[in-house]
């Protein structure tokens, strides 16, 4: 393999770099999470968390309740925020796109509702960076996987792939190659 092929990014380090870009549009509060959803090496349709399409943004508010400084700060309200991997799924709902068998990348393990929104939206496999369900939502997720409705995979961006594209978002990309 030449040095240059050895610098483009994998194919899931891609993704996840797509995802972690979207999470940047993010507009709730509680964390930025970005998605997205893949079929055969194609980009299907992304998303990030906020607040339903046309309603006030978090981050505009200041505030995702009054008085409450996250989404996820209230024990009794729900999040404001559609999550980024239900953004995605929506996201390609309203514009006739689907689903079926395809893969997605998210920067957080999905919650529950939306591990139950992609396996009823025919995704196969999950590429998530960060874990989240613990506890008895982690068994309600063994129970998923047990019974082979969906596959979750942790991946991780190398630093030298982030490092790399670092460069590109800093600097004008498209310029004659410097080989060192
Ligand atoms: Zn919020
Ligand atoms: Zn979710």
């Amino acid at each position: 393999m030449t040095f240059l092929e050895q610098q483009r990014p994998t194919w899931d380090e891609y993704f996840i770099m797509i995802a972690k870009l979207a999470a940047t549009r993010s507009t709730c509060l509680a964390f930025p999470v970005g998605a997205v959803i893949v079929k055969d090496r194609q980009v299907l349709a992304t998303g990030y968390n906020g607040s339903p399409s046309g309603s006030a943004h978090c981050t505009a508010q200041g505030f995702c309740y009054p008085g409450l400084s996250s989404c996820d700060a209230s024990s009794s309200l729900p999040s404001r925020a559609v999550h980024a991997e239900a953004n995605a799924i929506a996201q390609a709902a309203k514009h006739g796109i689907s689903t079926h068998g395809a893969s997605i990348y998210v920067t957080l393990e999905p919650c529950i509702s939306c591990l139950k929104l992609i396996i009823s939206a025919g995704i196969q496999e999950v590429f998530y960076e960060t874990g989240f369900n613990k506890g008895e939502k982690g068994l309600v997720r063994d129970a998923f996987l047990k019974d082979g409705l969906v596959n979750l995979t942790q991946i991780h961006l190398s630093s030298e792939t982030a490092k790399r594209a670092s460069i590109f978002l800093l600097n004008p990309t498209s310029v004659a190659r410097e080989i060192s």
